[in-house]
């Protein structure tokens, strides 16, 4: 049985190719010595599955910044903004990041994981031009030096297909099938130049399948087309899917032609029932994804069950391939040097081991021994998930009294303001405050020091929101670095690592905290009290107490794999739902409880999302409906399709919803209100992403559309986008000023 791989963490055991990229940007190091630190990344990575012994390694997802950047870059689809520029490498960047007066490429959400892929743009022109600007030497030369290394026939080239493009880039002008015809020349040069090289196969990545969009007659007659044209190149194909099943289109896209492997994600969706229910062709070697590449836990359990359950249902003749579920790339590398986090989990009862990269590549060997061998119990049985061990009293899941009734007992010495003004939580992260905070971390401040240096920013907070004239204050969180980090590091069941960095985008990685035990406050004490009661005691005016919200705890972090997901956020739940009881009786009458990630948890397959929205809504609802009925609750979301989402949110039960809303000018605003929306809403005015302070004017003209909107304007408060701590304080304030005096001059005019 072969051990194949399609994708591997490119960003270094230590980050070293963040730190050289940004060193790069900021001219603190030449291209020469960049693309250096670049090759060693990549041959680290190379080595790590070559000794591994892994038979067919995915070579090509190697990248400076992003695998999607690099394919658009390669094939010659460069916006006309940037074509101007000369310089290869300076290109790339300007494409990634922006230049003076160019903006950059937009950023989107690689499928549902917490990567962000940067977004093609293609017209007329960027496609006639394709062929002249496309150039794919970096990627042949990494092809031709993974050759050298470890045999041409254990090389599988990684290119991203051209529907995952296609349907994932920003079109205008151009259909989808415009692109993939208009494309396909381009790519046909490509597959004949790894032709030439004479490498194993080409393993074509194409997630895109699993979504339904694609899952049409039409859609299945221009991938026949297409792949039609492919397959005349003569290279072997591996059509590579993940992140879901392929539903309906499983039995057409495992018989595409040219494809002489198909890749299937054997850990999401039920590829296992289709695989049942429409058998597999003869011929075509089935890549078994059984090794979850989305998780940092052992496959111990399943990984095994699952490749003899294929093997039952599938010809005898189908060879079998034994590989990770999606590229490793949202993983860490290496878990052996996480030594804290080793001896924590040595000391409990963990039943399947934690496995970054390095080590799901031993995994993914050990199956396959496992499998072959005369030993093989044939075991065929895929352990189900734990639900919650405690079945959630239904109780309480409701407020005492409905919004209508409840809703007139809160926050009463606003009445008579229209138009409150708050923020969303954070407050400039200071030099001074991060220092601090790190310093306390490493024992090198005391306590009481510490605390002192957060009061402070607090009491200047304070002072400054009622100088400013807000009507609702926040303490500025100065004592979080994170808004998940801050709780989790408060909770039992929880576990960090000191390296563990999984790329998020470009230069920006993240260390994902892990769920491995069961949740709860830890001692069962108050996380966020002591800061909201320094806050409140410095004026008359009602704080904000400031929460993360339970799905958007498990959504950030790596979650359990022997209960389900669902267990863990009602776990989650019910500390939050501690918490707020807590707040209450510190004296704290509004809080907010944050859920930006609720959208991303949504599945890829529209068939599953009302079950998750069903537990994810529950989930808010256990931590929120303890509130009494005279306290405010607040939730806030920043950017998202919200389309999708909107009967999850109201079925929240929330008392106020806040959205960061004005990159989409006024259209979110619209969208929430033709829904119909009950609850107080507070539409964010301006865009906390910019550091230009915004005129009055725009924030004037902003609470118009509020005023216009249709909705009673006694439901709208008047709130910045998102959190400011990534923000300077003179622009804060600036900014805070205008929309303080544009929302007085609007209610005298009400
Ligand atoms: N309260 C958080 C903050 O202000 C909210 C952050 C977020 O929505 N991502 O920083
Ligand atoms: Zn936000």
């Amino acid at each position: 049985m072969k051990v194949i791989t399609i994708g591997y963490p490119r960003i270094g055991l230590y980050r070293e190719l963040k730190k050289s990229v940004e060193r790069f940007w900021k001219g603190n190091t030449s291209q020469e010595e960049l693309l250096k630190v670049s090759h060693n990344v990549f041959l680290e990575g190379l080595n790590d599955q070559a000794n591994a012994k892994v038979d067919l390694i995915g070579i090509g997802s190697h990248s400076l910044y992003d695998h999607v950047l690099d394919w658009t870059v390669r094939l010659g689809l460069i916006p006309k903004r940037f074509v101007g520029i000369e310089d290869s490498l300076k290109r790339y960047f300007a494409m990634a990041r922006g230049v003076p007066d160019i903006g950059a490429l937009d950023m989107t959400k690689w499928f549902d994981t917490n990567y962000h892929n940067l977004t093609p743009e293609i017209d007329a022109e960027c496609l006639a031009n394709a062929d002249s600007l496309s150039d794919w030497s970096n990627f042949l030369s990494l092809l031709k030096d993974a050759s050298k290394i470890i045999g041409k026939d254990r090389v599988g080239a990684e290119v991203l297909g051209p529907f995952t493009l296609a349907k994932k880039a920003e079109l205008s002008g151009v259909s989808v099938p415009d692109v993939v015809r208009g494309i396909l020349p381009v790519y046909l040069k490509l597959f004949s130049d790894i032709k030439a090289l004479g490498v194993a196969e080409i393993q074509i990545h194409e997630p895109i399948f699993v979504l339904e969009d694609l899952h049409t007659p039409e859609f299945k007659a221009l991938a026949i087309e297409i792949y039609t044209q492919l397959a005349s190149a003569g290279v072997p194909l591996n059509l590579v899917s993940y992140f879901d099943d392929l539903g309906s289109a499983f039995p057409w896209v495992c018989r595409l032609p040219g494809v002489t492997a198909v890749s299937l994600d054997f850990t999401r969706g039920n590829t296992l029932a289709l695989l049942k229910e429409y058998g597999f062709p003869e011929g075509v070697r089935l890549g078994a994804g059984v090794v979850d590449g989305r998780s940092v836990w052992g496959d111990q359990r399943t990984a095994l069950p699952l490749l003899n359950a294929i093997k039952a249902v599938v010809p005898s003749t189908v060879e079998i391939s034994v590989q990770p579920s999606c590229s490793l790339l949202h993983i860490p590398i290496d878990v052996t040097i996480e030594t804290a986090a080793l001896e924590l989990l040595a000391s409990g009862s963990q039943k399947v081991p934690l496995r970054f990269a390095r080590q799901k590549l031993v995994d993914l060997r050990e199956f396959a021994a496992q499998f072959e061998s005369p030993n093989n119990k044939k075991d065929t049985k895929i352990a189900n998930l734990a639900d919650s061990a405690e079945e959630i009293d239904e109780k309480h899941l409701h407020r005492e009294l409905p919004f209508a009734k409840r809703r007139p007992l809160q926050l009463t010495e606003l009445n008579g303001i229209l138009l409150p003004t708050s923020t969303i939580g954070s407050f400039p992260q200071t030099k001074e405050m991060r220092r601090v905070r790190l310093k306390y971390r490493k024992k090198q401040v005391s306590e009481k020091d510490y605390f002192r240096a957060v009061d402070d920013y607090i009491s200047y907070c304070i002072g400054l929101q009622e100088g400013i004239g807000l009507d609702v204050l926040v303490h500025g969180e100065p004592e979080r670095s994170d808004m998940i980090e801050y709780f989790a590091e408060q909770m039992t069941g929880y576990l960090f690592t000191t390296n563990g960095w999984v790329q998020s985008y470009g230069s920006r990685y993240i260390r994902v905290p892990i769920i491995y035990g069961d949740v709860t406050r830890r001692d069962n004490k108050p996380m966020t009290t002591r800061e909201f009661k320094v806050a409140q005691s410095k004026t008359s005016r009602p704080v904000k107490g400031m929460l993360t919200g339970p799905v958007t705890l498990l959504n950030w972090s790596f979650p359990r794999k022997d209960i389900s997901r669902k267990a863990q956020a009602f776990q989650l739940g019910k500390a939050i739902r501690g918490e707020i009881a807590d707040l209450e009786t510190a004296g704290c009458r509004i809080i907010q409880v944050d859920e930006p990630a609720l959208r991303e948890g949504l599945p890829l397959r529209v068939s599953r999302r009302a079950e998750y929205l069903d537990w994810a809504v529950r989930a808010f609802r256990l931590a929120t409906a303890i509130a009494k009925s005279e306290t405010h609750i607040v939730t806030h979301f920043c950017y998202s399709e919200f389309g999708d989402i909107l009967d999850g949110i109201k079925a929240m039960d929330a008392d106020q919803i806040t959205i960061e809303n004005s990159r989409s000018g006024s259209a979110m605003l619209k969208e929430f209100v033709s829904y119909g929306l009950v609850p107080d809403f507070s539409p964010g005015i301006y865009d906390v992403h910019s550091s230009v302070v915004p005129p009055l004017e725009l924030f004037k003209s902003r609470l118009l559309d509020i005023k216009n909107s249709g909705l009673p304007i006694e439901r709208f408060w008047v709130v910045p986008d998102c959190g400011l701590k990534t923000r300077g304080w003179p622009e804060v304030i600036g900014a805070l000023r205008n929309l303080v005096f544009a929302t007085e001059q609007i209610r005298k005019k009400l």
